[in-house]
């Protein structure tokens, strides 16, 4: 297949485009109708380093990509826009596959209000998939960067942690299977992580001051968050809210589950700081859990509490696997 025939099998596979979109695939450019502040993210995954696929479907890849573009958006508490996706593909991936990447994208980006409104492809050595995303604020205020804490805020995560590690330890078959509804739910929430958009929008509204998407794990992205701040975090570990079955596959591969759920990443949930009296409208306001890991402080770095002695060593010198 060439690569106009594959283009347009690709143009096929998209939805309509939103009514901010004016002119998309068809012509040399995109044209989209602007809000005032255009918050812009680009995200490459690549095969062997980021995916494998052995492990992941092609749909899985094209949703992967997607999400994890769309998590920063989140992050800042944009409203998700529209995505360029570039994709290299080598000759050995057969054409039905490449459109099941575009597929697998295109259902999140319609669960998500994303339109993807133009792209490019190229022949490569490796599957590289590339997305670059725009999203909307009406006013500045509306966004939250990494820089917002300062002492004595809150510090909070949405959702559950741990779950994207463990399931790719399963997905890689590094542990002994554990219950297969567990299994099915871990490693799903490793192929397709939910950008946390609605939740970073709420939370942006109710207060929350400085936000962070966890790519790579509270223990690098919270060193981020603080050190942008100019704040240090305290973290109860014993507070971690680890996804079901994230402790038992921990145990089964000898490995400590907070440690796990620390520093493993590609949760895609969001870290972020709020003053204390905003909680409770924060908590009602998202669409996700919200759970309480500690608080900021004056200093710099992150400070583990609770737990067993020996996970806080562990911690201690951790900088980035
Ligand atoms: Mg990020």
């Amino acid at each position: 297949v060439g690569e106009l025939q594959l283009i347009e099998a690709i143009r096929d596979v998209l939805d309509a485009p939103g009514e901010r979109v004016v002119r998309w695939t068809g012509d040399d450019a995109a044209v989209v109708r602007a809000r005032p502040f255009a918050v812009t993210s680009i995200d490459t995954v690549a095969e062997g380093v980021h995916f494998d696929l052995s492990t992941h479907s092609p749909a899985d890849v094209g949703h992967k990509a997607l999400a994890s573009a769309l998590s920063d958006l989140a992050a800042m508490a944009a409203e998700a826009g529209e995505a360029y996706v570039s994709l290299a593909l080598p000759e050995s991936l057969a054409t039905g596959d490449a459109l099941q990447i575009v597929s697998g994208m295109a259902t999140l980006a319609k669960l998500t209000g994303t339109t993807i409104a133009g792209g490019d492809v190229v022949r490569a050595a490796t599957l590289v998939v590339t997305v670059s995303v725009t999203g909307w604020a009406d006013s500045q205020d509306q966004l939250v960067g990494r820089d917002g804490a300062t002492a004595g805020q809150a510090l909070g995560v949405t959702g559950e942690l741990g779950a994207s590690g463990a399931g790719l330890m399963l997905l890689r078959r590094a542990v002994p299977s554990v219950d297969r509804s567990v299994t099915e739910a871990l490693t799903g929430r490793h192929r397709r992580p939910e950008p946390r958009l609605a939740a970073g929008r709420a939370l942006a509204h109710a207060g929350a001051t400085a936000m962070i998407d966890l790519s790579d794990g509270i223990a690098t992205d919270g060193r981020h968050l603080a050190r942008e701040s100019n704040v240090r975090l305290e973290i109860d570990i014993d507070a971690l809210p680890l996804a079901p079955g994230v402790a038992e596959v921990a145990a089964a591969a000898d490995r400590d589950a907070a440690e796990l759920a620390l520093t493993a990443g590609e949760d895609y949930e969001l870290l972020f700081t709020i003053p204390p009296e905003r909680w409770d409208a924060a908590a009602s306001a998202s669409d996700v859990p919200l759970t309480r890991l500690g608080s900021t402080l004056d200093g710099e770095g992150l400070h583990f509490t609770g737990g067993d002695a020996p996970d806080l060593d562990l911690l201690r010198g951790y900088e980035h696997l």
